[in-house]
């Protein structure tokens, strides 16, 4: 017997009319690449939304073409995401970061027929353009007085284009859900970036998710600052999640150093916050040289790599501020666990909770997760059986855009994020590495995570990355690389009796190198493929030993 609810569509449209109707007063605080601070609110980002439809319509954009920008977190990079979702067009957001080679690779993949950026990427436009293959379109997100001059390009200016429309517009009912509004790649660090192609039933979803008490939290009363960029992974779904609530929303343009941040954060009184560990890394160690405090902020998210457990106790101990550590992929829209207390730990001690919070969180309603021994077979949730982590549910992708793999679910609908991990008995997950960039020592798996999240707890120490070099006996073993915070001195032998209590004995790192920096990939994760390049001649001491012996 079928249910007799209505038929109705899931629609970012919905979304975008919901958030007229109720929020049109809400404030939307943005930085921009020009240096002017605009303040608007809801109501007028959708009414210049609707402007960029009209144009986007007038200048051929048609239902299913592709839009992309390569834009920081604005007011007009939101109003690009609303126009083109709501008009019925994908919106690809593009990752300024990636190298050229990339960007062209993906903006000719994906077919865009319009690119909308901002000013600072004038000269990736002016160095990829040519070889574009179907984007006839250039639009700067500026005024008229600020629009780059890019040698026998065209080039509009944002608010003289969407100056010419009347706003009059309505965005038009969905016929199906499962259309794709939505498209980003993951960086790829092997083979070519992948496109994640989401649907509105799937954005829709995920917004319900991010909203929950244990997801974002995000409520209308709370002011919302989503340092983590609108070009990567949906910016964890926040630009969706605030306009379905009515949070303020605060977005921080070009500028993520913690001067910056700390002015938005207090002067615009920010409740909730996310980004990744590198980010909440700068600020603290700005928090820590001015003395400044965090009177309004109330929670942040830390995602995207792992947050060791000394910035998450920062954050909590010093600051007051209640620290989520959450877990995601491009492929997951991207949330996929949250790390927020339950019963069981709601009365624990402050230190029995860190350690928790140290880990990756619980999976949120809509994601189903599991882990699995190489052949295939579920390993238990006891706390120390690690395993490939596989998860599915209605916002994880099924397949690539355009890929010729077709399908890349098992035959239970199960996506193979990559990741290793352990899932405890209360359903707390605890990623250990990547897969290809687990250190297998003597037939038993070290993590990497962990040592590097233990080693960054030393005050001497701004960074740290472990992999594996190869040894006569042990097959490989670990290799801590560390930059030193500015000033600082600290030697191998400290490190190492510092990590001593802390993680198993045949954990600990054979060597410990000091680097000025660690490669980075464009997402600002630890870039290991390139270290081991960097390193893989480097022979350890304890391997010496060995061929010695
Ligand atoms: P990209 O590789 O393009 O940066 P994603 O942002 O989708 O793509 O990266 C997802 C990966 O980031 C996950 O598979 C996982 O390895 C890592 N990751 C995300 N969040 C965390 C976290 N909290 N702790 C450890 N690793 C994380």
């Amino acid at each position: 017997m079928r249910g007799l609810m209505q038929d109705f569509k899931l629609s970012v449209a919905s979304i975008l009319n919901h958030c007229e109707l109720n929020h049109a007063n809400v404030p939307v605080v943005s930085l921009t690449p020009e240096g002017k601070t605009f303040r608007g609110n809801y109501g007028l980002c959708l009414k210049r939304a609707k402007q960029l439809a009209q144009a986007l319509t007038a200048l051929g954009v048609e239902p299913g073409d592709r839009v992309a920008t390569l834009g920081w977190n604005t007011h007009r990079h939101l109003e690009c995401w609303y126009a083109a979702t709501g008009m019925g067009a994908i919106i690809h957001t593009v990752n300024p970061r990636l190298f050229a080679d990339q960007i062209t690779y993906i903006i000719n993949h994906a077919e865009d027929k319009v690119l909308l950026f901002d000013i600072t990427f004038a000269p990736i436009i002016e160095n990829i353009a040519s070889a574009l293959t179907s984007t006839k379109v250039f639009v700067a997100m500026t005024d008229e007085a600020h629009c780059p001059n890019i040698g026998g390009l065209e080039v509009l200016a944002y608010e003289s284009l969407i100056a010419e429309q009347s706003g009059d517009y309505s965005w038009p009912d969905v016929e199906d859900e499962n259309a794709a509004v939505g498209l980003c790649y993951t960086s790829g660090t092997t083979g070519n970036p992948k496109g994640v192609l989401y649907s509105h039933r799937s954005t829709v979803l995920h917004t319900y998710a991010a909203c929950m008490a244990d997801t974002l939290a995000v409520s209308a009363t709370d002011t919302m600052l989503p340092v983590v960029p609108m070009f990567h992974a949906n910016a964890w779904g926040v630009p969706y999640a605030t306009s379905v609530t009515g949070a303020k929303l605060v977005l921080n343009g070009p500028h993520f150093d913690g001067d910056t941040l700390l002015k938005l954060l207090n002067d615009e009184r920010i409740t909730i916050t996310a980004a990744v560990p590198t980010v909440w890394l700068g600020l603290l160690q700005h928090l820590e040289k001015t003395g400044a405090k965090l009177p309004h902020l109330k929670r942040v998210t830390i995602g995207g790599s792992a947050a060791p457990r000394s910035m998450i106790e920062a954050f909590e101990t010093k600051y007051d501020v209640q620290v989520n550590h959450a877990w995601g992929m491009t492929e997951l829209s991207p949330l996929g666990s949250v790390g927020s207390v339950n019963h069981a730990l709601k009365d624990a001690p402050h230190d029995t909770v860190l350690d928790v919070k140290a880990k990756q969180g619980r999976s949120i309603y809509g994601v189903e997760m599991k882990i699995v021994d190489e052949a295939g077979n579920e390993l238990p949730r006891d706390g120390k059986s690690y395993g490939n982590l596989l998860v599915r549910g209605p916002w994880i992708a099924g397949e690539y855009f355009k890929s010729e793999g077709g399908s890349i679910l098992d035959k239970d609908g199960w996506f193979d994020t990559g990741d290793v991990a352990i899932i405890d008995p209360l359903g707390f997950l605890q990623i250990t590495d990547r897969a290809k960039d687990v250190i297998k020592s003597g037939g038993e798996w070290s993590s990497s995570i962990d040592l590097e999240n233990a080693a960054v707890g030393h005050p001497a120490v701004a960074e740290a990355a472990v992999i594996g070099v190869a040894h006569p006996k042990w097959d490989e073993r670990p290799l801590l690389v560390i930059v030193k915070k500015d000033g600082m001195t600290v030697s191998k032998a400290d490190i190492l009796e510092f990590l001593t209590p802390k993680v198993a004995k045949w954990w600990l790192p054979d060597d410990v190198a000091f680097v000025d920096d660690i490669p980075h990939t464009a997402t600002g994760k630890i870039q290991k493929l390139r270290l081991r390049e960097q390193f893989k001649d480097y022979v350890l001491p304890t391997a010496v030993a060995e061929v010695a012996s």
